[in-house]
C-alpha cells in the first residue's frame, strides 16, 4: 500500500478567483497568497471587500493609464507596488474615498 492509498488524494492548490499569478514584476505575491495572505504580505480581513473599496488605495496617473497603490506601503513607480482593486482587502481595509497620490 502506498502512501497516497493511505492518505487520500493529495489536496489540489487553486488561486483564490480574485487573484492572478505571476504578475510581471511581482513574484513574491504568489507565495503570500499561496500561503492564505493578502499579496502585499498582511493577513487578509474576510470582510467581503476589496482593495478596490479601501479608503488606503491611491490612484496615479500616468499617461491614460491608471495604477493604484496601496497609501500604506513605499510606493514605487514600477509594478511590483500596484495592486489590483479585485484583490480580497488585507486586514487595514479602511472605508472611504480613493485619493490620488502625491
Ligand atoms: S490597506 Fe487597503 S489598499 Fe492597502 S492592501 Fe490593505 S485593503 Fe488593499
Amino acid at each position: 500500500m502506498s502512501m497516497d492509498d493511505m492518505l487520500g488524494p493529495r489536496p489540489v492548490f487553486t488561486w483564490p478567483d480574485w487573484y492572478t499569478p505571476n504578475r510581471r514584476g511581482a513574484k513574491g505575491h504568489d507565495h503570500h497568497v499561496a500561503n492564505g495572505r493578502h499579496p502585499f504580505g498582511a493577513p487578509l480581513a474576510h470582510n467581503g471587500e476589496t482593495c478596490g473599496t479601501c479608503g488606503h488605495r491611491r490612484s496615479n496617473s500616468w499617461g491614460r493609464k491608471t495604477y493604484y497603490k496601496c497609501g500604506l506601503r513605499k510606493a514605487t513607480a514600477g509594478p511590483g507596488t500596484d495592486l489590483r482593486l479585485k484583490w480580497a482587502a488585507c486586514r487595514l481595509w479602511m472605508e472611504g474615498a480613493c485619493s490620488p497620490s502625491t
